[in-house]
């Protein structure tokens, strides 16, 4: 199916202010899409989208606010609708991780990591829909994680969170491929960002060891998968999880 050109599409980046979802923006933005980036904080946002529009010339806007607030997302989605009309894609990408093992956690941190994670998600995914419906060959991908695929112990929450994001993405694609909507899950293994300062020398060099590739992955690296999961070249895609972990979950 041929899709408009990348400048004609318009791609909302949740959680877009650092890390993954920053690198998935500047790579839509420099194919040429009008991205939207988003953060909690509006300040935060417009200085991020400034600065994916310079460092690569395309245009980038932003929206702003907590994705476990069913009416904060919701009003992004009105304002995406106020100024741009669609979406031809959405990253879901916010996220939050804490590490604990499962006698040692408690339930404030559990509840936050499924209302962000998971709910958060759900939310964003539902708000979007309306703005999906009036895009052109319209794709969605889903920042799950490797941990929702293999687990670790000390990850069992937010493992459980990231599984949750695999069976949205499986049940959605069913649901919405009748529609002309792709959704597709990456699942990224270690990645080198600030989510990861919590990782010590020993488990960073355990994790190196266990990776076939025998290295830590890079933003970008995540960023060109999704990229290629939005565009005309896996318009025959759906319902995938695709794990970009050196090899890590095998
Ligand atoms: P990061 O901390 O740099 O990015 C997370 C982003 O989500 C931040 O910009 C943060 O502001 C935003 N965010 C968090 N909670 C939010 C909320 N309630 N509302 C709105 N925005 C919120 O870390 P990252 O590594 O770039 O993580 C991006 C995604 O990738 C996350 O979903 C994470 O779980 C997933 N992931 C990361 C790794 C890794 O090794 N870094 C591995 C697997 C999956």
């Amino acid at each position: 199916m041929a899709l408009p050109p990348a400048e004609a599409r318009v791609a909302l980046v949740t959680g877009s202010t650092t890390g993954i979802g920053r690198s998935v923006a500047a790579t839509l933005a420099a194919t040429g899409h009008t991205v939207v980036l988003h953060g909690r904080d509006e300040e935060r946002a417009a200085k991020a989208a400034a600065e994916v529009a310079a460092e690569t010339g395309g245009p980038a806007d932003s929206v702003h606010g907590d994705v476990a607030d069913p009416g904060l997302v919701s009003a992004m989605m009105r304002q995406i609708y106020q100024r741009h009309g669609r979406l031809d894609a959405l990253v879901v990408n916010a996220g939050i991780h804490s590490a604990g093992l499962l006698g040692m956690v408690g339930p404030d941190t559990i509840g936050r990591l499924f209302e962000v994670n998971a709910v958060g998600a759900t939310h964003t995914l539902q708000a979007a829909l309306r703005l999906l419906r009036r895009g052109a060959g319209p794709a969605v991908v889903l920042i799950s994680s490797i941990m929702g695929r293999a687990g670790h112990p000390g990850q069992a929450v937010y493992s459980a969170t990231k599984a949750a994001v695999i069976g949205l993405t499986l049940a959605a694609a069913k649901e919405l491929g009748p529609s002309g909507i792709r959704v597709n899950a990456v699942a990224p293994g270690y990645i080198r960002t600030d989510m990861l300062s919590t990782l010590d020398d020993r488990a960073r060099a355990a994790t190196v060891a266990a990776t076939p590739l025998g290295r830590l992955g890079e933003p970008g690296e995540v960023a060109r998968a999704v990229a290629f999961l939005l565009s005309s070249e896996a318009c025959f895609i759906t319902g995938q999880v695709l794990g970009v972990d050196g090899g890590l979950v095998l």
